[in-house]
């Protein structure tokens, strides 16, 4: 059953349980036995209040957790800066890394950077979603971070590894989950370089990592060429707003509305 099916079904219910109470009644006032009808009532009901949990728990607005992953260097930092500053509402996930940070890079506003100790006992304590090891230095995302905004209702975004993405997706099946790719890896290659954070040994890592990250692209929602950064700023705001406005997502005002209707 479908959201529609639940909803017909529901108005079936409303129209039905009244009927077979007034039966019941009818039935009782000439002293004849009601057991099967009240039983059948009980289902009904038992049903309708099922069915109102289900709608209303699908329907309840929460935030929104968009995933977005690349290979290193396709430009994904830049791309997610920009659209933070377009979208207010928006919070970034501030994962956890064990790497030195790069020229400009602030802690607590890019990553928590923290010691390979301190993030051996994280995960010990079974702080994190998901980490995994890049280049040499671990990355995680902590469900401290993830619940902070879901639970307020707050929309958040991630940017995080194939890996890591995957191993969110299971565990938060709503999120969306966008992936960027470079132009070509010739490009990919120019950005990198062109960055000036890595050394020509870890650029070439990064490319050979960069072939076998492109493949998990399949299992992603969306797919953003990052030729300009304007035109991927762009598309990377479409998806958020059209993902923002998902009937499902808009049950819960949607009902509110139904709710006070009047005929005019
Ligand atoms: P990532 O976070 O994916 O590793 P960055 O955002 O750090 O990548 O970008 C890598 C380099 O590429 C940076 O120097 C950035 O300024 C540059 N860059 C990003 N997007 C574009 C683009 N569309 N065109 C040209 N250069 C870009
Ligand atoms: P960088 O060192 O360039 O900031 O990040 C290297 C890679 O680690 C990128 O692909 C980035 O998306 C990924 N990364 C950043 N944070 C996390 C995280 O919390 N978990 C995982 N799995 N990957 C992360």
């Amino acid at each position: 059953m479908d959201g529609n099916d639940e909803q017909e079904r529901c108005r079936r219910l409303l129209r039905e349980i009244p009927r077979i109470s007034c039966d019941i009644k009818v039935l009782q006032d000439h002293g004849r036995n009601t057991f099967e009808l009240e039983k059948s009532l009980e289902e009904k009901i038992e049903e309708l209040s099922e069915l109102t949990r289900k709608i209303h728990s699908v329907g309840k607005e929460q935030g929104l957790l968009l995933v977005v992953s690349a290979p290193s260097g396709t430009g994904k930092t830049t791309l997610c800066k920009q659209l933070l500053k377009m979208v207010r509402d928006l919070r970034f996930s501030i994962s956890h890394t064990t790497r030195a940070p790069r020229r400009g890079e602030k802690n607590g506003r890019d990553y928590h950077f923290i010691t390979k100790q301190e993030f051996k006992d994280k995960i010990d304590r079974g702080e994190f979603v998901e980490w995994a090891e890049n280049y040499g230095n671990f990355y995680g995302t902590s469900f401290q971070e993830i619940r902070y905004s879901l639970d307020k209702d707050m929309d958040i975004l991630l940017d995080v590894d194939p890996r890591g993405a995957r191993a969110i997706k299971e565990k938060y099946t709503n999120g969306t989950f966008v992936f960027i790719l470079p132009p070509s890896i010739d490009i990919l290659r120019k950005r990198l370089t062109g960055r000036g954070s890595e050394k020509d040994d870890m650029i070439k890592i990064r490319l050979n990592k960069a072939m076998d990250e492109i493949k998990e692209v399949v299992w992603y929602d969306y797919v953003i060429f990052n030729e300009t950064i304007q035109s991927s700023v762009d598309m990377l705001r479409s998806i958020y707003i059209a993902e923002r406005n998902k009937r499902t997502r808009l049950m819960e005002k949607i009902q509110n509305l139904m709710n006070n209707r009047r005929y005019y």
